[in-house]
């Protein structure tokens, strides 16, 4: 079968991989309809999480099973499904508290070894592990690219309003609008948002966000911190959402929300790094970050999305097939789309 595999930074390819097989009575396989290219692999593509060379990439991803071991029970060969980002055990201390992104035997597709080993799905099929926990059916009448965003992107966005703490009257800053800040700027709105300031440097971005119900702000065009403060009665927002992964923007959120408010970082770090812990401390500040729990959160994400309270159709700007992976890598780092869908 093909795969996308990583290379080197900057570095992707279509290369031929032997077709997964059932290891395991929870296993199921998945011929892959569509997946999506995310900023995640983007910290791949340049060389920030580091997978090995010839490793196939990708997590986010609609398809057909094709096979299931004796015991999955909730999907079926035949079934359409989508899939989450990560897997859990479901028996771990961690699962038994509904902590999935910190199941003890969690493993994140297309990240090599430091994630679990577990192959990507940009590829024509994929060995999907805990078939029942990581797999839900396609809602009637739900599109593939729709039905994408649920295992990750959407489920992302959901997982940084729900832990920001985030309440009905609260207002929200979102930086960093790529699919996961969008989807956070509808989930905050969802969820009673009174304001949500929507911040990045990428024009068409900034008006999607705008379209969306936020406000938007140019990172480096306008005076982020003076409009907040203005809007705020000189406080900074109740809660922040990181969507970028930088620790620039992590030292901006700190300034940004007022005392006692909640930052919450979504975006990928995985590094060291400095920020003003005094501030911090000064203001009271929660910070939380980690990958979000789409295991916990999928059910709710799709039927917010099957009733149409989500919508993140219009994130979905260029298909493109499997084997001009390379090209989608490339426009996606120059944010020159949204959400690509690759399929085979
Ligand atoms: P993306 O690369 O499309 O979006 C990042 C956006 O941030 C871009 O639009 C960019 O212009 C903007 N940006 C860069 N620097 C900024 C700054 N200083 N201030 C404001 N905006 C800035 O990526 P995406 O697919 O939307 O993903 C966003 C982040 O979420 C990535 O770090 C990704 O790895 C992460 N992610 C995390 C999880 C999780 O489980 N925690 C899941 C999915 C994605
Ligand atoms: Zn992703
Ligand atoms: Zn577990």
């Amino acid at each position: 079968m093909r795969a996308v595999t990583y290379q080197a930074p900057g570095v992707v390819s279509v290369e031929e991989r032997p077709e997964p097989e059932l290891l395991d009575a929870e296993d199921a396989i998945v011929r892959i309809e569509a997946s999506g290219v995310c900023g995640s692999d983007l910290h791949i593509y340049h060389g920030r999480v580091q997978v090995e060379p010839g490793f196939t990439i990708g997590h986010e991803y609609v398809g057909t099973v094709t096979a299931a071991g004796d015991a999955v029970t909730t999907v079926a060969v035949g079934d359409r499904v989508l899939g989450c980002f990560q897997t859990a055990c479901g028996r771990c201390w961690f699962c038994r508290r509904g902590l999935y992104q910190r199941c003890e035997h969690s493993r994140t597709f297309g990240h090599g070894a430091t994630l679990g080993s577990l192959q990507g799905t940009q590829a024509e099929l994929a060995l999907v592990p805990h078939a029942d926990l990581v797999l839900r059916r396609v809602p009637d009448g739900m599109s593939a690219e729709v039905a994408l965003f649920a295992g990750d992107v959407m489920g992302t966005g959901f997982h940084a309003v729900d832990a920001s703490g985030l309440r009905p009257g609260d207002t929200a800053a979102v930086m960093g609008l790529g699919p996961v800040g969008l989807c956070a700027v509808q989930v905050a709105r969802a969820a009673g948002a009174a304001r949500v300031y929507a911040i990045d440097s990428v024009p068409e971005r900034l008006a999607v966000a705008e379209s969306f119900g936020a406000q938007p702000v140019h990172l480096s065009e306008q005076d982020v911190r003076a409009t907040i403060r203005a809007g705020t009665e000189g406080r900074g927002v109740d809660v922040c959402i990181d969507a970028v992964g930088d620790p620039r923007v992590l030292a901006d959120a700190i300034r940004l929300t007022r005392a006692c408010g909640s930052i919450q970082c979504v975006g990928v770090y995985a590094e060291r790094a400095e920020v003003h812990l005094g501030l911090m401390w000064l203001k009271a500040l929660s910070v939380r970050g980690g990958q979000a729990n789409v295991i916990g959160h999928v059910d709710r994400v799709l039927a917010m999305m099957s009733a149409g309270v989500l919508d993140p159709t219009p994130l979905v700007t260029r298909h493109m097939k499997l084997e001009e992976a390379a090209d989608a890598y490339g426009a996606f780092d120059r944010r020159e789309a949204l959400k690509i869908v690759l399929t085979p």
